[in-house]
């Protein structure tokens, strides 16, 4: 297997609460949560990062956006934010394309 943490997650070699998965993704909470829900939806599949995608991710891209929601909702959160760091310089540490989606309270301002 790969370096990578969170294929390590996806495969179950290392435990995260998850809290959904199907065919192509899986969500689970994030480790250091930055507000009183904040989950971390992945791809199965190792991506590194949101700028190296192309057409052949359309759908698993709109399948993933398209869960964000259900996600939110069955979680907790209310209503929501959801961030995708692209790339070192925007704040991503782990190069495996993650959605963030944070909420259950009033967020600070962006
Ligand atoms: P990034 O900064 O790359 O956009 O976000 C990475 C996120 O992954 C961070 O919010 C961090 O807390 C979370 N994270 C890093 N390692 C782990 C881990 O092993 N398990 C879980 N559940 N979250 C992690
Ligand atoms: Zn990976």
């Amino acid at each position: 297997m790969n370096d990578c943490i969170f294929c390590k997650i996806v495969a179950g070699a290392i435990p995260a609460q998850r809290v959904y998965e199907d065919d192509l993704m899986i969500a689970f909470k994030d480790i250091n949560p930055k507000a009183p829900v904040h989950l971390l939806a992945v791809p199965r599949l190792h991506l590194a990062r949101l700028d190296g995608l192309d057409d052949s991710h359309r759908e698993l891209i709109a399948h993933m956006m398209l869960t964000l929601p259900r996600l939110a909702r069955e979680q907790g959160a209310g209503d929501f934010r959801t961030i995708i760091n692209n790339g070192a310089g925007a704040g991503q540490e782990v190069p495996h394309l993650h959605m963030h989606i944070l909420g259950g309270g009033k967020l600070p301002g962006f």
